[in-house]
């Protein structure tokens, strides 16, 4: 007879690399103050974070949450549906509308939840999710459990997408879920593109902005950088991210909100983000509305490594964002790379699969507002030692040619 745990023993993947001394997941850090952190006893320039803005470590932002804890506690101890919603949740949601230019906004205790939670509540049975193949793993997640049907089409394809909506009935409900910054490779969606072409085939379209939100349009998102907020149905962002905290939302129509705020299962059956958290997001919100130096920051220091990484050789995919990916697209060198980089003084985030693709597996960079230039001429000077010890980075006619098409 078969055990449930006969699949354990075969699970070895992690055990070996731990042997090798590789095994880069589930390792603490003593500090982290955003730009740098000790890593094991190590001081590391640190880019592998979401701190985009920098404000995890931003003293009004600290107050604000200590003060909430002080006044509310350290928890409310229930879900926003009954003895969860505080004041500070209703502002937020009311904030977060009108900051993304919607009529309306609900805050969810995680944006896992957020994504679970409104595909769950609004693709019923009958009705068609489709998505693109490289969306966050919570979207998968809320399509896996709704009770419509999911499609998927290829990364940023706008032809493989027309062909999975041709296919469907046209009588049928349809919501296409796209991320508005791709969380590994860095890319944005063609949106324009993505609307129209909804618009063509009577679907909705709902972007998942959780690296959007605090970065692209001024800080205001992926739509708003395209000018669509009013073509894109619903926006989606977290706040473990730009805004120092953790929690999530959705935002779009005052009557679509509503009835996802009676329908989202993890809402309803879940705690509501505790006090100092929404006083975080509060608080960094404030700051993005009235401080734009912090998103002018992010992109010249984005732009300065993306450059010097070029330079160097590496192979950074489409990014064209704050998030880098070095593109190693082997396992074992992702892990080694990551591990000589450690070494050096650089904190990255090893990506295998299935945070990616079989074969694309990759070390993923990001930026902050607060990195210093000398934090990334140190980052730089790591990635040329490591780069030449390993061969990371391509030759030189390869490296006309990425360059020719990044500036494309
Ligand atoms: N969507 C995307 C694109 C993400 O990258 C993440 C987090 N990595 C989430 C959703 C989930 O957000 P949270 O951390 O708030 O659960």
């Amino acid at each position: 007879m078969a055990d449930l745990f006969d699949k354990i023993g075969g699970f070895t993947q992690a055990k070996e690399a731990m042997a090798l001394g590789i095994y880069p997941y589930f390792r603490a850090l003593s500090v982290s103050e955003g730009t740098t952190a000790i890593f094991e006893g190590k001081e590391v320039v640190m880019i592998g974070s979401n701190n985009y803005l920098g404000l995890t470590t931003d003293e009004r932002v600290r107050r604000a949450s200590i003060e909430a804890i002080e006044r509310y506690g350290t928890s409310v101890t229930g879900s926003r549906f009954l003895n969860g919603t505080l004041e500070l949740h209703l502002e937020l949601d009311r904030r977060l509308a009108k900051f993304v230019g919607k009529e309306a906004a609900l805050v969810f205790p995680t944006g896992y939840q957020t994504n679970v939670g409104t595909i769950t509540a609004l693709v019923q049975k009958g009705d068609y999710v489709i998505i693109d193949k490289d969306d966050h793993a919570s979207i998968v997640d809320g399509c896996l459990m709704c009770r419509g049907e999911l499609k998927r089409f290829r990364h940023n394809d706008l032809s493989s997408l027309e062909d999975v909506l041709r296919k469907l009935p046209a009588e049928a409900g349809k919501l296409v879920v796209v991320d508005g910054v791709y969380s590994m490779g860095g890319d944005l969606a063609p949106l324009p593109e993505l609307v129209e072409i909804c618009k063509r085939f009577g679907a909705r379209i709902m972007v998942d902005d959780a690296h959007g939100i605090g970065v692209t349009g001024g800080g205001r998102g992926t739509a708003a950088h395209f000018g669509l907020t009013d073509d894109v149905d619903l926006i989606m962002g977290t706040f473990s991210k730009s805004f120092a905290s953790i929690g999530g939302f959705i935002a779009g129509s005052a009557d679509v909100i509503h009835y996802v705020q009676h329908h989202a299962r993890s809402l309803i059956f879940s705690a509501a983000l505790p006090a100092g958290n929404a006083a975080a997001a509060l608080k960094a919100l404030d700051i993005m509305e009235t401080e734009p130096q912090h998103v002018e920051r992010l992109w010249a220091n984005a732009n300065y490594m993306r450059q010097g990484l070029v330079e160097q050789g590496y192979d950074i995919g489409k990014s064209n964002t704050p998030i880098i990916p070095i593109m190693l697209r082997d396992d074992y060198r992702t892990v080694l790379a990551w591990h000589a980089l450690i070494e050096e003084g650089v904190y990255t985030n090893p990506v295998l699969p299935p945070g990616v693709p079989s074969g694309s597996s990759l070390l993923r960079t990001s930026y902050t507002a607060t990195h210093e230039r000398e934090h990334l001429d140190r980052a730089l000077r790591a990635f040329k030692v490591v780069g030449e010890r390993l061969d990371l980075t391509q030759t030189s006619n390869e490296l006309a040619k990425t360059q020719s098409e990044f500036s494309a």
